[in-house]
């Protein structure tokens, strides 16, 4: 392992200290609806109790931020200290009134507004009300969703990404406002180590390096979801970049914990986990032939599990066996029973080659955040559903009970033509 990143060290609430050589904080994300108080209150419980050092919940409306403020007095009054991250899209306005209510806000600044200038303008004002408060941020850009003007700017690659986070970490040194982490999510393993890299060195290159909160996004579920995840977190860990983790999955929150502190404890000492002998070997194998397969060290692995050896050259881009899948953790905004059509999408389309399909919980954020899928099912709700073929949606309004077999048939006659 390399020397881990010096980085700045970062408090949340009072309980959570973050880089400057502490041990890898391991969060997750709420799948409930933020407006069902008690729900939200329960799965923060069972989620604490399994681990979660962070939990963030989503706000989608200016009306969730007082549920909000209910499930954070609730969890105090009974004892529970985890600080809680309002997950904010788009909307400054609602990324503002949270920052009294709980202890760490995740943003992306450039959606504050779509005039750039406009979202500079609120961002500083955004950190000044932070600091008021004494708060964490995350600044968190995804591939697939940085804003028309960075696309316009910098292109959609790696490198940009580095760069859009690089003009926000500028603005918090500017405000000297240092409580700050940074992610740059993708699903697609080898843009986001990449993208990680390539911020890494601007900040040292500035001179001030922020904890780097490091997940796979979309990483979908089961083995696939849990290898692809750990050889992309793992590779970057063992470069010492990565000082909070989350793995996203496509199934209850509580199933990501034992991943991330399989990786915490590997990578930082962090307390140990027990876990099934399957489970382990599968996470082993992925951290062992993660970075090699990435770095193109090697091009084969020495397994003899030709199943495991498929899903780590898969995850790693060096062969596809299947479809790869883009699927959402779901959050409170999901519309639908996201792992029960996952699952059944999967089913459906495993017998199509070189073909990138995303299954997504929202229409809200769903189109944006597919990246480069080929095929999109994003839910609408109630009960409907729109297919896309890129970035297009070319099937509005479909029942649900219709949905699946229409994005067969649609694949199917793009594959014929
Ligand atoms: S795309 Fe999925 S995880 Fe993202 S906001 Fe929508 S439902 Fe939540």
């Amino acid at each position: 392992m390399k020397e881990t990143l010096q980085t700045r060290e970062v408090r949340i609430g009072s309980s959570v200290l973050m880089g400057s050589g502490h041990p890898i904080v391991v969060q997750t994300m709420c799948n409930t609806r933020t407006s069902d108080v008690q729900a939200t209150v329960a799965q923060c419980r069972r989620l604490a109790a399994a681990g979660a050092q962070l939990i963030r919940i989503t706000v989608p409306s200016m009306a969730d931020v007082a549920h909000l403020r209910e499930i954070h007095t609730q969890l105090r009054s009974e004892g529970i200290e985890t600080p809680l991250v309002a997950d904010i899209h788009f909307s400054s306005e609602i990324a503002m009134a949270v920052v009294p209510v709980v202890e760490k806000i995740r943003i992306n600044p450039g959606n504050f507004h779509p005039d750039h200038a406009k979202a500079r303008a609120l961002f500083g004002e955004f950190l000044e009300l932070c600091k008021k408060h004494d708060r964490a941020i995350r600044i968190g850009l995804n591939h697939g969703s940085l804003g028309k003007y960075i696309v316009e700017k910098y292109g959609n690659t790696p490198e940009a990404m580095a760069l859009a986070a690089m003009e926000w970490v500028e603005m918090c040194i500017q405000a000297r406002f240092y409580n700050v982490v940074v992610s740059l999510k993708a699903s697609n393993t080898v843009v986001m180590v990449n993208a990680y890299r390539e911020l890494a060195r601007r900040m040292q290159e500035r001179g001030v390096v922020f904890p780097l909160h490091v997940g796979v996004t979309e990483a979908g579920n089961g083995d696939s979801g849990r290898i692809k995840s750990c050889v992309a977190i793992s590779t970057l860990l063992s470069e010492g970049i990565g000082q909070t983790i989350r793995v996203s999955l496509t199934e209850d929150p509580e199933n990501e914990l034992p991943v991330a502190r399989y990786l915490a404890h590997r990578y930082s000492g962090a307390p140990s986990v027990k876990l099934g002998e399957r489970e382990e070997s599968i996470l082993k194998a992925a951290c062992d032939w993660g970075a090699p397969l990435l770095n193109h060290e090697v091009d084969d692995v020495p397994i003899e599990d030709e199943y495991l050896k498929d899903e780590l050259l898969q995850a790693c881009r060096r062969r596809f066996y299947k479809p790869e899948y883009i699927a959402c953790p779901g959050c409170g905004r999901t519309l639908y029973n996201l792992e029960e059509t996952f699952n059944k999408v999967k089913e459906a389309t495993a017998a199509f080659k070189d073909v990138v399909i995303a299954v997504m919980g929202c229409i809200v954020n769903g189109p944006g955040e597919m990246a480069d899928a080929d095929y999109g099912y994003v839910g609408e709700g109630f009960g409907k559903v729109t297919l896309y073929r890129k970035k297009e949606p070319v099937l509005r309004h479909i029942p649900e009970d219709e949905a699946v077999q229409k994005l067969v048939d649609l694949i199917r006659q793009d594959c014929q033509n």
